[in-house]
């Protein structure tokens, strides 16, 4: 389902208009003083059912949802999508989140690109890198290993990546924009990253985002990153993760790591799986990006934190400070963790300095621990193999904080088995699939020598308790509503869009016509450009793309284009006049009921003449139409 759709289902436009209006029930409408234009008598009116709106007064139009938040608030359909989505709770892809146009972002990739490349030249060839190579060198990292990660190196400088990358056409703003450059408070801006190891960090599909940026000495931060950018979000970045995409679908697992050193290490030496989540925290959106690759997560422990700390605690993130070297902005969701509530909290779990959302438990997200004092990095130098058998030893983290939260326990006493029950049914609890619950259950089961049916009923207190002292997400989601379609709009769009030469006979067309506001926002588009990479590009928000696609692709009968283009326009204009003759007729029965003053009447009376006018040349021009297309057969 499309984001649109989905946030249609979730949406009611009763309760979105009366945060704006005051509705009063009338019949099965609501009615209000018109938001969009000055009146005393309501003749803005709502429809449950069809989950739209009209106004019968000045502004004589209506729409859905959508039409109405950009109406009220005066923002394009892409915002208006944002905020509805946003108000339903639903998480829309970055591609649709962001308010940066697509050249803009495209423009973005480019500079990042041409600084990476202008960082790895430098790397490999200036006699100031020299220090540098050495460097890399003596971490192992082969030449091969620098080319397909582009390592590089920032100069000693204050301007010369700045100039480098104005000479070649992009501008201060650019640059400002892409983090590359910082404003001091002179308001003079200078290179941000200077005599630094580089590493450039892509998106999935390989376009350059950011960088991460390692001293040279023993100076802290010993690593800096580019600040959050319309192209580059911390939290849902993966370092490796354009390289390690293949072997992690080829292989069906994620290894996440820490470090840049880790992951450069894991490749060389074979291990292209293995991407790192760039801070202590790996994220909903670092999870939901490895998700769609996999559904079998390793995470990567270090000993020196693992221990006792590194297991599941639900619902405990917000009584501990973040760790020291968690920037609250890496922390999740993006809010540090004590501002967070206590439903949202339960949602996290902590596993060591990770803090992972609730979600990992619901792939099979495994443990490996690193031996004391090593990191990926030393253990892959040192041996492959302990690797690959710490990868084959990877416990399931439910597994692991079963034993973790048990190994101090006497499981032959009976104060050892009630401990562990108490310790783990609140763990067991946060499992959302069934059967792996059971499966839990059963293991405590045979670990206490408590019955199967005890322990269950036990579970269902701490289910219970959860659900009294938070919402569950389904208890707080929207009931979910049927969506109306409209297949003559997308019919009539979708030759439109693909018969360029039907342009000469649209003059019939309204946009009022189109009732869902992604057919009309497409409609109004297509009216100033027919060009169909214009439209995309210049014209239409992201978030309807999907949508556009769809249509422009969608099968059509392959003759009489013109015949079928004219019946769909009367089509459509009958179902709009028809609905708004059922609007008004439901809107006149209500006034005349309430005693409505004589000149309210007649002005709907006079609406509905005109409507009944326009409905008659529909039914002529249909009636033409078929003895035209008779007369053809003959
Ligand atoms: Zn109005």
């Amino acid at each position: 389902m499309s984001a649109i759709d989905e946030v249609k289902q979730r949406t009611d436009i009763v309760e979105v208009a009366s945060q704006y209006v005051r509705l009063t029930k009338a019949g099965r409408t609501f009615r209000a003083l018109c938001p969009f234009h000055s009146e005393k008598h309501p003749s803005f009116f709502i429809y449950p059912e069809q989950q739209s709106w009209h106004c019968f007064g000045a502004c004589n139009t209506g729409g859905d949802v959508f039409s109405f938040i950009m109406k009220k608030q005066g923002i394009d359909f892409g915002d208006a999508l944002r905020l509805l989505a946003q108000r339903a709770g639903i998480t829309l892809s970055s591609r649709f989140g962001q308010d940066a146009g697509r050249d803009e972002r495209e423009r973005l990739y480019q500079v990042n690109e041409a600084a990476a490349q202008y960082f790895h030249n430098l790397l490999l060839n200036s006699p100031d890198g020299e220090k540098t190579r050495n460097y890399v060198a003596s971490r192992g990292f082969s030449p091969k290993t620098i080319v397909d990660f582009q390592l590089g190196f920032s100069l000693n400088s204050w301007e010369a990546l700045k100039q480098y990358l104005m000479e070649r056409g992009y501008t201060e703003s650019e640059l400002l924009t892409a983090g590359l450059v910082v404003e001091a408070e002179s308001g003079k801006t200078h290179d941000r990253f200077r005599n630094k190891l580089m590493f450039p960090i892509s998106d999935v599909r390989g376009h350059t985002i950011g960088f991460g940026a390692r001293v040279l000495d023993d100076s802290l931060p010993k690593y800096i990153n580019s600040p959050q950018t319309p192209t580059f979000d911390k939290s849902s970045s993966l370092y490796g993760i354009n390289l390690a995409t293949a072997a992690i679908r080829q292989q069906g697992t994620a290894v996440i790591v820490e470090g840049y050193m880790d992951v450069i290490t894991a490749h060389q030496g074979g291990f292209n799986n293995v991407v790192a989540s760039m801070g202590t925290a790996v994220t909903e959106k670092q999870v939901g990006t490895l998700k769609k690759l996999t559904k079998n997560l390793v995470l990567a422990l270090d000993a020196d934190t693992a221990g006792e700390e590194a297991m599941l605690r639900g619902g405990e993130i917000a009584a501990q400070p973040p760790p020291e070297d968690t920037a609250p902005r890496y922390l999740i969701p993006e809010t540090p963790a004590a501002s967070l509530n206590e439903p949202e909290v339960r949602r996290y779990i902590r596993l060591g300095r990770r803090v992972i959302n609730k979600d990992a438990l619901d792939i099979e997200t495994s443990v490996i621990i690193l031996p004391e004092g090593k990191d990926v990095d030393d253990v892959i130098k040192e041996d492959a193999k302990t690797w690959q058998y710490l990868l084959a030893k990877a416990l399931p983290v439910v597994d692991y904080t079963c034993n973790m939260k048990t190994a101090d326990l006497d499981l032959t006493t009976a104060k050892g088995k009630s401990l562990a029950a108490d310790r783990l049914l609140p763990i067991i609890a946060e499992i959302d699939d069934t059967v792996r619950q059971d499966h839990y259950l059963t293991k405590l089961s045979k670990l206490t020598g408590t019955s199967y049916r005890r322990l269950e009923a036990a579970l269902a207190k701490y289910r219970v308790d959860r659900r009294t002292t938070q919402p569950t997400k389904e208890a707080v989601a929207q009931p979910r509503r049927p969506l109306l379609s409209s297949p003559i709009e997308e019919y009539c769009l979708a030759l439109l869009l693909q018969h360029p030469e039907l342009k000469a006979q649209s003059e019939g067309l309204s946009p009022e016509y189109f009732e869902n506001s992604e057919n009309r926002e497409i409609f109004v588009a297509w009216q100033q450009t027919d060009d169909l990479s214009l439209l995309k590009k210049d014209k239409l928000d992201p978030a309807i793309w999907e949508h556009l696609d769809y249509l422009i692709n969608k099968s059509l009968p392959a003759n009489q284009i013109e015949q079928k283009y004219t019946s769909c326009v009367l089509r459509l204009r009958e179902k709009f006049l028809r609905g708004l003759e059922t609007k008004r007729g439901a809107v006149l029965a209500l006034e005349a009921e309430a005693g409505g003053t004589a000149a309210e009447l007649a002005k709907l009376e006079e609406q509905g003449i005109e409507v009944s006018v326009q409905l008659g040349e529909v039914f002529t021009q249909k009636r033409r139409g078929r003895s035209v297309a008779k007369g053809v057969e003959k």
